[in-house]
């Protein structure tokens, strides 16, 4: 099933990631403020001009527009092109991972290599917004979460029945216990925490993200990626106690540790991490 990665396949995700990376940017952009996604069509925030093609190139147009708009002079923010260079790099590395790695395949085995690269791609598409908004206003937005459920349980559901029946329905089985241990793990510890610091510790948000993520990842991957999640989040939280920059008690949002915990997780395999967790805690040398 595996096809390798050739540079004409590379260049291909590279430039399709780029730009939708450029449409996320406005997905992160106007979801939180109720706007729609798709009109009216991109246009600067601050003189309101609409932009031409050549001016919604991604990353190109900002470095040759020396990151300010063509009309007003306002300055575009540097996250723009970084999100464009970020989702770039994550389609390029979905690809390689469905053809080189083959590494979605632990998390939907036997999956065919496109659908493993589209699904991946899905997934990034999905994951983006949503640590953006989060970013932003500490906050996962509800119909994001919801479509990311249905569409991993799709996914999930297309590359187990393309193989088999039994295979479908097992895989479609252990990606939905995978969402509903999510979302009710994380409202478990959430309730747990939030009775022993008598104050909300984690967000209902990410809950969702959580189901989100088993739906797409299985029990297995999302186990993973929660304790890599758990890890980062703690090693930032106390990276910033000690620099000052957080203080304590104060909020940071969770949301972007466990999506790049899953997308890990699903670019590099679930036995990569089980292999490098085994060596950390051990048990190899036993
Ligand atoms: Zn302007």
């Amino acid at each position: 099933m595996l096809a390798p990665l050739t540079p004409e396949i590379a260049v291909m995700a590279a430039v399709l990631g780029g730009c939708i990376g450029s449409f996320l940017n406005v997905v992160a952009w106007r979801l939180p403020r109720q706007e729609s996604v798709v009109r009216p069509p991109s246009h600067c925030p601050r003189c309101g001009t609409t932009l031409s093609w050549s001016d919604n190139i991604p990353v190109l147009s900002w470095l040759l527009l020396r990151a300010r708009c063509r009309h007003c002079d306002s300055p575009i923010s540097a996250r723009y092109p970084a999100v464009e260079l970020l989702c770039s790099g994550l389609f390029v590395a979905a690809a390689a991972a469905a053809s080189t790695v083959a590494a979605p395949a632990s998390n939907l085995p036997g999956a065919p290599a496109p659908l493993a690269v589209l699904g991946g791609w899905l997934l990034i598409s999905l994951l983006l917004p949503m640590v953006l908004i989060d970013l932003d206003q500490l906050w996962l937005p509800e119909p994001l979460c919801r479509w990311g459920v249905v569409l991993g349980l799709v996914v999930s559901s297309i590359a187990g029945f393309s193989q088999a029946e039994a295979t479908g329905r097992s895989l479609l089985l252990w990606h939905l216990l995978a969402a509903s241990a999510g979302l009710l793990g994380f409202e478990a510890t959430s309730a747990v925490a939030q009775k022993l610091l008598g104050k909300p510790a984690l967000g209902l948000g990410d809950a969702k993200l959580a189901a989100l993520l088993g739906a797409w990842l299985g029990l297995t991957g999302l186990g993973l990626s929660v304790v890599l999640s758990v890890f980062a989040g703690a090693l930032f939280g106390l990276l910033g106690l000690f620099s000052g920059r957080l203080k304590r008690g104060q909020p940071f949002p969770f949301g972007p540790f466990l999506a790049a915990g899953g997308l890990t997780v699903w670019c590099l395999g679930n036995g990569f991490w089980l292999q490098r967790f085994s060596q950390w805690l051990g048990w190899s040398a036993l």
